[in-house]
């Protein structure tokens, strides 16, 4: 396949015409025309890249990809260093951020939901980004938490007292901490429990505790593996590519 090809077929796939983004997503730095080896994975770090390129990969495709509105464009130190090693090896970077966090199937929060066996009600917040929905049956915020231990491979930071009473729950995975004002105001209509993203902010504890919801921080990372992981799933049964997802551990 044709990286343009391959681009063509992310972009509907994706519907990331629909989407406001910080970051350019599509075809991010140009490498050879044909893509046999696809490696997807969560962010655009040195490890990834070269971890791509003994993979011999012809096109890397991640959630966090090069270019970021607001940041330093020059290509100096380590941004250079990525740069270089991506076109040293005429490695195609693909970038897919929002469009793969809220796609209905294949995105990080429908296969967050998936693999903790949640029940999606409804879609909430900027951009529909956020998810909400139910538990199989009811749990303690204590059991909750050891379940996505299990399924993150990390224990996540619960903000909550232990036995509380968790049924319907609102997640939004990455950095998506300051979504809980828009979840205040979706508890009070659907009686969310509890609060999931990936990362905490300071102020979060007091607004989660001072409206009575639980909220549980369970990692930008880990949240963000889900989508990448089923994007290279899907690109193996569905095209004629080799898709492998590979992950780089970061703790944050
Ligand atoms: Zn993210």
């Amino acid at each position: 396949m044709k990286h343009r090809e391959l681009e063509n077929l992310l972009n509907a796939l994706l519907e990331s015409a629909n989407f406001t983004d910080y970051s350019p997503n599509g075809l991010q730095v140009e490498g050879r025309a044909e893509i046999r080896r696809a490696i997807t994975g969560v962010s655009a770090s040195q490890a990834l890249i070269d971890a791509a390129v003994k993979r011999g990969a012809d096109a890397l495709i991640v959630h966090h990809g090069f270019f970021w509105k607001g940041e330093n464009p020059c290509l100096v130190g380590y941004r250079r260093q990525r740069i270089a090693t991506l076109i040293a090896h005429d490695l195609n970077l693909f970038a897919y951020h929002l469009p793969l966090d809220a796609h209905p199937e294949l995105g990080n929060n429908a296969q967050w939901a998936k693999a903790m066996g949640w029940r999606v009600c409804g879609r909430f917040g900027r951009q529909d980004m956020g998810f909400w929905g139910e538990l199989p049956e009811p749990c303690r915020l204590a059991e909750l938490a050891a379940r996505l231990t299990e399924t993150l491979g990390r224990p996540p930071l619960a903000i909550g007292a232990k036995d509380q009473r968790i049924q319907r729950l609102a997640w939004c995975s990455g950095g998506a901490q300051g979504y809980i004002e828009d979840v205040l105001a979706l508890a009070a209509m659907t009686g969310i429990d509890a609060y999931l993203s990936g990362e905490i902010s300071e102020q979060t504890p007091h607004i989660a505790r001072e409206n009575h919801i639980a909220y549980l921080a369970c990692g930008h990372h880990a949240s963000e593996r889900f989508g990448p992981q089923a994007l290279a799933a899907w690109l193996q049964a569905n095209t004629e590519l080799d898709g492998e997802f590979i992950d780089c551990p970061n703790p944050a």
